[in-house]
């Protein structure tokens, strides 16, 4: 199974608690990339500038990630700032420069026409709808989004929400969203909009999945899976799109898409989110192995179980 994405690859300037990095390889459709090619085959689509050389490419050739559809444009790749000095469960954006994404017009490579899943991550709304309507045979469809889209692009966003199978935002964003701060009201305001199933994140504390649709086995509509306790967090970039990469990768992975497989990616998310906050931008990603992952995933059970 392939998931072709849709989203920011991008250079991040990020100061934590931990330190400082300046434009480091980052973007939501790098961090997700990543995160799910351990699970299955990944293609995907963005623009970068002519600062994106073949140290950044091979980034992405480590993992056997598809970067055809990446196309490079005159320009500068898109760039974004962030703190997390007062909260580390909240990215404070100083700086989001579009740059070559401004005038992109997403081309989807015929070597990607038969993928069954399809990711669109964090970018503007508009670019999302394109490559939802230009992949009509897809099976599974999830996105993510962030307040920036949610104030200012609220029509295009709505468009996105009724092509959603899953959304996945954090509680603020489903509260803003909603316009309702009861998280369940909200999120029911929210599957409301369009997508069947929407996954909360929370975090440090973990992430929430409501569903609408029954998946079989009369399980409960609510899951809630918990973050790791960490020692230390040294960078939160990129944990939501971690989560949704382990997520999303592991549902692609799967043959029955019933709701225990739902919940096991919960677990699964949970995990990639957790390596992905240990070093600074995917550094912790890269280094990665999947004997590691399954041995985190077995800590996740052993967090969680009850006898
Ligand atoms: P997160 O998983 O929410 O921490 O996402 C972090 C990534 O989102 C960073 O690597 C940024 O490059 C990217 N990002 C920040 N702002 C935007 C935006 N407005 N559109 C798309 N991507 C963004």
């Amino acid at each position: 199974m392939a998931i072709t994405v849709v989203g920011s690859v991008a250079y991040d300037s990020i100061q934590t608690p931990a330190g400082r990095r300046d434009r480091c390889l980052g973007g939501a459709a790098t961090y997700f990339s990543l995160a799910a090619s351990f699970f299955t085959d990944v293609r995907v689509i963005a623009v970068v500038g002519e600062d994106f050389g073949a140290e950044q490419e091979a980034v992405f050739a480590a993992r056997n990630i598809d970067t055809r559809g990446i196309e490079h444009a005159s320009g500068k790749s898109f760039f974004w700032e962030g703190s997390y000095m007062e909260n580390l469960n909240e990215a404070k954006t100083h700086n989001t420069e579009l740059n070559v994404f401004a005038a992109f017009q997403p081309k989807i490579p015929q070597a990607y026409s038969d993928s069954e899943f399809l990711f669109l991550a964090n970018i503007d709304p508009v670019l999302q709808r394109r490559v939802r309507e230009a992949m009509p045979g897809v099976k599974l469809v999830a996105g993510d989004t962030m307040n920036y889209w949610i104030k200012d692009h609220r029509p295009a966003l709505l468009e996105v929400l009724k092509g959603l199978d899953i959304l996945l935002i954090n509680d603020t964003e489903t509260r803003m969203l909603a316009a309702n701060n009861n998280i369940v009201q909200a999120a029911r305001a929210v599957m409301a909009l369009g997508p069947q199933s929407l996954v909360v994140k929370h975090g440090e504390y973990g992430a929430t999945l409501f569903s609408s649709a029954d998946h079989g086995n009369g399980a409960s509509r609510t899951f809630r899976a918990p973050a790791l306790p960490l020692e230390e967090v040294v960078d939160p970039t990129g944990a939501g799109d971690s989560f949704a990469g382990g997520f999303f990768g592991y549902l692609a992975s799967q043959t029955v898409l019933d709701a225990a497989a739902y919940r096991r990616a919960m677990f699964y998310g949970s995990t990639m989110g957790s390596f992905a906050v240990e070093r600074f931008g995917t550094e912790r990603l890269q280094q990665l192995t999947r004997a590691e992952i399954d041995e985190r995933f077995n800590q996740f059970r052993a967090l969680t179980h009850l006898d």
